[in-house]
């Protein structure tokens, strides 16, 4: 076995070591049952940005499914210590630009120079769901799940807001609303910095048989869920087709997205990377679309760091495991007492 995939196998058995159970909807990463896994393809050929709409219904459709979710901080909001600074996009909940707490997906519009022609294409951006997700295997406080589906879920009811998701991230999903969670009742004033927002694959819909919410409001069909292999194939036999590309496949060790495009991505890269620039955007969640991203998991260091957050993210999840019991049995009570 070489050294990489020497990486690769043992960051598997620790993240698997470290992610535990904290009710029955979530699964460890040893006990993936692959016949369950849901994958989707995201088509650029078909995206046309809803460009007749103030806003992407696939957008829409994930804003309005998520709202009552979405962050209500009270302010004034205390800075994360011990930084003078804080990220609050509550005064911006109306962005649809890039990711933020408050929205989950956006379509990245460009215009890129391919074959000697100018063409404008559409991508739609939300989490990869990834194979070996960095960001989950890198929490500190194990609060990040893998649903039996393979759906990456924060629980934002315990996280602590330290953004080691995102950085853990290659593309940097994972979005910062600060002056909300847990860590206001525990230390305001030391801890954390709000709590993490991301794409979740519509897990509620997917346990129920039913479809995420983006899918079925595209009315281009560039958006399919589906069992995971299958998206994989019908992905890449498009991509055959056109003469085009597949990402997701093979980056960050692989992921439950498969994008299809007839336009390579470096080229798709090099149209956002050049859009921040002329722009001065600096602020995150505009994701890069650089292929071939290397997981953090399959290098020395991130290995390291894997082997030093296992044995802690394991006891924060087993703490939220015994006070969501405590919590459970409470409710059960009470309800018994009526
Ligand atoms: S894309 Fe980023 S946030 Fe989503 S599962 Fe992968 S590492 Fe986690
Ligand atoms: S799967 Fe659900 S949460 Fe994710 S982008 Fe689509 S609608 Fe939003």
């Amino acid at each position: 076995m070489d050294r990489r995939n020497f990486l690769k196998r043992a960051s598997a058995a620790t993240a698997a070591a470290a992610v535990m159970t904290t009710s029955n909807k979530w699964v460890s990463a040893s006990a993936i049952d692959e016949d369950k896994q849901i994958g989707s393809i995201i088509d650029l050929s078909k995206c046309d940005g809803c460009e007749y709409q103030d806003t992407p219904l696939c957008v829409a459709a994930c804003k309005t499914k998520n709202e009552h979710r979405f962050p209500q901080p009270e302010k004034p909001i205390q800075d994360y210590w011990p930084r003078d600074h804080h990220e609050d996009w509550s005064d911006e909940q109306e962005r649809i630009d890039r990711l933020t707490p408050y929205n989950w997906t956006f379509v990245d519009s460009v215009e890129v120079d391919y074959n000697g022609e100018k063409k404008k294409v559409h991508v739609p951006r939300r989490c990869m769901h990834c194979d070996d997700a960095t960001c989950q295997k890198l929490c500190p406080f194990g609060v990040i799940y893998k649903s039996e589906h393979g759906a990456v879920t924060i629980d934002e009811d315990f996280c602590m807001g330290g953004a080691k998701c995102r950085s853990a991230c290659p593309w940097d999903i994972p979005q910062r609303q600060a002056g909300v969670g847990l860590y206001k009742n525990l230390a305001p004033t030391f801890a954390g910095g709000g709590v993490m927002f991301k794409c979740d694959m519509c897990v509620d819909l997917l346990e129920k048989g039913e479809k995420p919410a983006c899918e079925t409001s595209c009315p281009r069909d560039a958006i399919t869920f589906g069992p995971l292999e299958e998206m994989r194939m019908e992905a890449n036999r498009r991509a055959n087709d056109m003469g085009g590309f597949v990402y997701g496949d093979e980056e960050n060790g692989g992921t439950h997205t498969f994008y299809v495009s007839e336009v390579p991505y470096e080229k798709i890269d090099e149209a956002i990377q050049r859009d921040k620039q002329v722009n001065e955007d600096q602020r995150p969640g505009r994701p890069h679309m650089k292929p071939e991203v290397e997981n953090l998991l399959y290098t020395a260091h991130g290995f390291t760091l894997a082997m030093m957050i296992a044995p802690v993210a394991g006891a924060a999840a087993a703490g939220i495991t015994a006070y969501k019991t405590l919590k459970k049995e409470e409710v059960e009570e009470v309800d018994i007492d009526e």
